[in-house]
């Protein structure tokens, strides 16, 4: 590429609104502050790059900001001629995303941001450092935080643990070494806002909520990623083999207990969220698979983890949440009339009837209604037709099972004693 030396009119050292040495990490870049249209820029590139990027090709708006003040720096120094400040900034900026995508630099002789590469590439520089901060390695054994600050990590774990579903516990030397990772981004970044506590306690949170949710709340999140307790993955996987939790259960479930925690369990008295429970012999829906048994939230023998009364596992509440693949629909209609011998040996083949009416008419007289049941029997027929199922079989189904069929809602008002 044909850099050269900057003219004298370039050469700036410095910058009026960032501190020194704000670029040389993910940590100290979050404070680096652009024009609007700049930060736009580089969130419009984050967005772009992350829509389907494995979790190994992310990037975050802080890298981005590293990368490109380093390029805005770096023209100070040497650059095209002819080129701006802000296009060698947003050049070196699509050189890290090539990198970043592909493995390795589309330019040879470019590795100053290796060190901003996460940590699973090829290229990345940083594992070392993250690797010496491992759980139990000697350092993190060695660090000792003060005794309120031990105790209160402790506390911080033991709570969470008391909640978590089996796999996903987190141990204490991995909480010492997230909270350790938290305190030292915080030395990086040189803030004086925020206390060195504030900064580990802050990562701890955010590495508990990782664990439990399978996701981070804030997407650049990713620098823990190697502290995730192996046994996590295998209990999410369990849990998918069952059925899959999908983003909106695992947020709702998140939502109910954060919620249990704040106000307490709920129950059924006069107070507070009324938590809707009912026990295995009044619960009309179990037989599909909504029960405490499927729920996440289910703790085994007689717990759930947001509700203060004892659960049966075939009993539910009105906050069930149930992975999907697990609710077993209604029997599709096939499977129903399949399991109506007597109706079949007394109904004819559909070919054996001349029309329609003769079929809807013994179905009727079958049905043991009586006549006013024969408008309803033609209607889930029309019903049938009018949603591209069998006519024939609908209408047989709802002669046999009455007011247990599908269109139950079609019969006399009388025959469903209301
Ligand atoms: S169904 Fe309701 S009571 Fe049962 S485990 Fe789930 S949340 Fe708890």
């Amino acid at each position: 590429m044909p850099d050269r030396k900057a003219p004298p009119g370039d050469r700036i050292k410095g910058s009026e609104s960032n501190r020194p040495k704000s670029s040389e990490s993910q940590s100290s870049a979050r404070s680096i502050e652009f024009s609007e249209a700049t930060e736009k820029a580089l969130q419009n590139k984050v967005e772009k790059n992350n829509e389907d990027a494995s979790t190994a090709k992310k990037t975050s708006l802080a890298t981005l900001k590293a990368v490109y003040r380093r390029g805005a720096g770096a023209f100070s120094s040497s650059h095209r001629p002819g080129m701006t400040r802000n296009q060698w900034a947003m050049a070196r900026v699509n050189a890290f995303l090539y990198l970043l995508n592909n493995g390795a630099p589309e330019n040879k002789s470019y590795v100053s941001d290796n060190d901003l590469l996460p940590t699973g590439h090829p290229r990345s520089t940083r594992k070392k450092e993250s690797m010496s901060l491992s759980p139990n390695s000697k350092d993190a054994r060695m660090i000792y935080f003060g005794a309120d600050t031990e105790e209160a990590i402790s506390t911080r774990v033991s709570a969470y643990n008391a909640k978590a579903p089996k796999g996903f516990e987190v141990s204490l030397p991995t909480a010492r070494a997230v909270f350790r990772r938290g305190a030292l981004a915080m030395t990086a970044s040189g803030t004086s806002r925020r206390t060195r506590n504030d900064w580990g306690f802050a990562r701890l949170d955010a590495f508990l909520s990782l664990v439990r949710h399978g996701r981070p709340h804030n997407p650049s999140y990713t620098e823990d990623n190697d502290l995730i307790p192996l046994t996590a993955s295998a209990a999410r996987s369990e849990e998918n083999a069952a059925g899959t939790v999908t983003g909106e259960e695992s947020d709702l479930a998140g939502a109910l207990l954060d919620i249990a925690e704040k106000y307490g369990k709920f129950n059924q008295d006069a107070t507070g969220i009324w938590a809707g429970y009912v026990p295995a012999a009044e619960n009309e829906v179990a037989e599909i698979g909504v029960m405490c048994a499927n729920c996440v939230l289910y703790r085994g023998e007689d717990q759930c983890a947001i509700i203060a009364l004892p659960v049966e596992p075939a009993g539910r509440c009105r906050f069930a949440v149930i992975p999907d693949g697990v609710v077993k629909p209604e029997p599709p209609i096939e499977d129903e009339v399949r399991a109506l011998p007597n109706l079949i040996s007394f109904i004819k083949e559909q070919d054996d009837y001349e029309s329609n009416e003769d079929a809807i008419l013994d179905m009727t007289e079958y049905s043991g209604l009586g006549y006013d049941a024969e408008p309803a029997i033609r209607a889930a027929w029309i019903r049938a037709t009018n949603d591209d199922s069998d006519p024939f079989k609908r209408a047989l189904s709802m002669a046999e099972l009455t007011d247990q069929s599908i269109d139950a809602d079609l019969l006399p008002r009388f025959e469903k004693g209301v």
